[in-house]
């Protein structure tokens, strides 16, 4: 297991996690003055500062992009959506083709409006991936499914499990893996044995730590920073890196009551103090 006890370049920020106080350009020069070594741009931050704004920034300030956020939310009430959502992402992967990403992460989506059929929005995910599959494996852009907590089942992502992630994976084949994020995986009594799996089969793309607070009060903007949970975050890394992940811990954290309020200095700094001790 690696020691990230002095590390920070090893360290990737999340842009989502000071994304209330800074912009993408503030957010990338903080990192570079922290000394953190990667960064996960949000496809609407990178529109804001432009893409090539932001391509030559991030390059500039010696940053790894240990992922670009998001594609996916592939279902859709009919097939004119479905297009439409396939055309989007087209475009991510070219943006993080464009930004030298390490992977395009794909929150897959959940049922469309007014639907109740779950097996459907599975077929519908898969297809839509598979149709955008060819055009990541032509510009060397892998594409990390990201399994999220059930509770997001309905509107997020209805591939809830790793297991069920790497299914899609051993179906489609060569140029897609897994984005593997504690928070959404933690529970799963299954986790370590699929997290082997995906070693075994080079699916693990990205690696995601914040921590589950007890009690949460908020499913989607309560998120924890790393220690102040549940999370057995150490023994997850453990796995992950056992199956051969040697990338970045990225910190994402979604947190409108508590770390979206803080000086964001504050916040990269208690990122770097709580990977370096708890991740
Ligand atoms: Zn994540």
């Amino acid at each position: 297991m690696r020691d990230l006890s002095n590390d920070t370049r090893l360290l990737s920020l999340n842009a989502a996690t000071v994304r209330q106080r800074w912009d993408l350009k503030q957010i990338i020069d903080g990192c570079a003055r922290h000394g953190i070594g990667g960064i996960a741009p949000w496809r609407d931050q990178i529109a804001e500062c432009g893409l090539d704004e932001a391509a030559k920034r991030i390059r500039h300030a010696g940053l790894r992009v240990s992922g670009v956020c998001r594609g996916g939310m592939f279902p859709a009430i009919d097939s004119e959506g479905r297009k439409k959502n396939i055309e989007d992402n087209i475009r991510a992967i070219d943006e993080a083709v464009a930004l030298a990403a390490e992977c395009l992460v794909l929150v897959v989506g959940g049922l469309p409006d007014g639907s109740r059929d779950l097996s459907d929005a599975h077929c519908q995910i898969e297809d839509g991936i598979a149709n955008v599959l060819d055009h990541a494996r032509a510009n060397a852009m892998p594409l990390a499914i990201e399994p999220l907590h059930p509770m997001y089942a309905a509107d997020r992502a209805c591939v809830n499990t790793l297991k069920h992630a790497l299914d899609i994976c051993d179906r489609l084949g060569e140029g897609i893996g897994v984005a593997i994020d504690v928070y959404h995986v933690w529970w799963d009594p299954d986790l370590e044995v699929q997290i082997a799996r995906a070693g075994r089969g080079g699916r693990i793309l990205a690696f995601h730590v914040c921590d589950w607070l007890v009690p949460t009060t908020d499913m989607l903007l309560d998120r924890g920073m790393m220690g102040d949970g549940i999370i057995d975050i150490r023994k997850i890394r453990n796995w992950v890196e056992t199956a051969g992940f040697d990338g970045q811990c990225e910190v994402e954290i979604f947190s409108a009551e508590n770390w979206w309020k803080r000086n964001p200095d504050e916040v990269l700094r208690t990122c770097i103090e709580r990977h370096q001790s708890v991740v």
